[in-house]
């Protein structure tokens, strides 16, 4: 019997989690894809392949070429371009394909939220008023920020913002996630943050600072997502599962 070829699109905790389900499978080929960011990355379960494929074109050849079955878009909800990319190569080559995207946060009675919809408006809802903002929304775009200089910033990333970023107050600090609450709350308060940026990425890993800055009255400035590309999405590990079950079965599949 063949076995199924499935490619994940990855870099986040879920593509990880579902292709550690998915490895032991005698019925399924898995590769996952990483956009190849990272100085380095997390160990897989699975083989990876790394890099961009050349946009939605390449990324139909290289599932045509490689005979994959099945695409799932596992990328974090703010990677617009690669999930653009996947709904159009799938439409392409008639390949099924869903996307795995966790829900977003929802805010809760005592949250100080102000949702905007792109990076620029969250540094306009900053103001004037010098503040103390822990910039925790990633390396690339955080340059945005430097249209707002009169605050003092704390930026955490994975890896360095390179080049440094042209603000007078700005101090770094590198760390993935997950984080604790209570680390979280303590970093706040030792360095008297009073307001946080922040993706709304949805999950648990990197939900500590948004229930931190709700146990100590700290806004939030909330960067919300944009509408998702065109593919059938699931929210959860489980329902992927079930979905791969259901788009693999036997009838489904060419030569199986
Ligand atoms: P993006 O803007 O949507 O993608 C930019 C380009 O990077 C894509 O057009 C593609 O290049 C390449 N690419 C992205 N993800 C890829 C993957 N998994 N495999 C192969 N190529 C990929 O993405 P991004 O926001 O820069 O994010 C890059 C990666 O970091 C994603 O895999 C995402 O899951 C992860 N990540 C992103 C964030 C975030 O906040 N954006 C947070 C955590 C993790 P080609 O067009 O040449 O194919």
């Amino acid at each position: 019997m063949g076995r199924h070829r499935i490619l994940i699109l990855g870099g986040t905790t879920e593509a990880r989690q579902l292709a550690d389900r998915l490895k032991g499978r005698v019925d399924c080929d898995v590769l996952l894809s990483l956009a190849g960011r990272t100085a380095e990355p997390m160990a897989q379960p699975v083989p990876v392949r790394s890099g961009g494929f050349g946009g939605a074109e390449g990324l139909a050849h290289f599932l045509r070429s490689n005979n994959f079955d099945l695409l799932i878009d596992a990328t974090h909800p703010f990677a617009a371009r690669i999930s653009a990319n996947a709904a159009i190569a799938a439409r392409q080559t008639g390949i099924a394909a869903f996307a795995l995207r966790r829900p977003a946060w929802e805010r809760q009675a005592c949250d100080r939220w102000t949702s905007v919809s792109t990076m620029a408006d969250a540094v306009r809802a900053l103001g004037m008023t010098s503040r103390n903002v822990f910039l925790a929304i990633g390396r690339q775009e955080a340059f945005q920020f430097e249209q707002a200089p009169q605050h003092h910033y704390l930026v955490r990333s994975v890896d360095p913002v390179t080049p440094q970023l042209k603000l007078p107050q700005a101090r770094y600090i590198l760390a993935a996630g997950p984080f604790d609450r209570a680390d979280e709350r303590r970093l706040l308060e030792d360095n008297h943050i009073d307001v946080i940026v922040a993706k709304n990425s949805g999950g648990s890993a990197i939900y500590g600072k948004i229930a931190a800055a709700r146990d100590l009255g700290i806004e939030v400035v909330m960067v919300e997502r944009q509408e998702a590309a065109d593919l059938q999405s699931v929210g959860t590990l489980a329902d992927a599962l079930d979905r791969i079950d259901h788009l693999l079965s036997p009838e489904m599949k060419r030569g199986v």
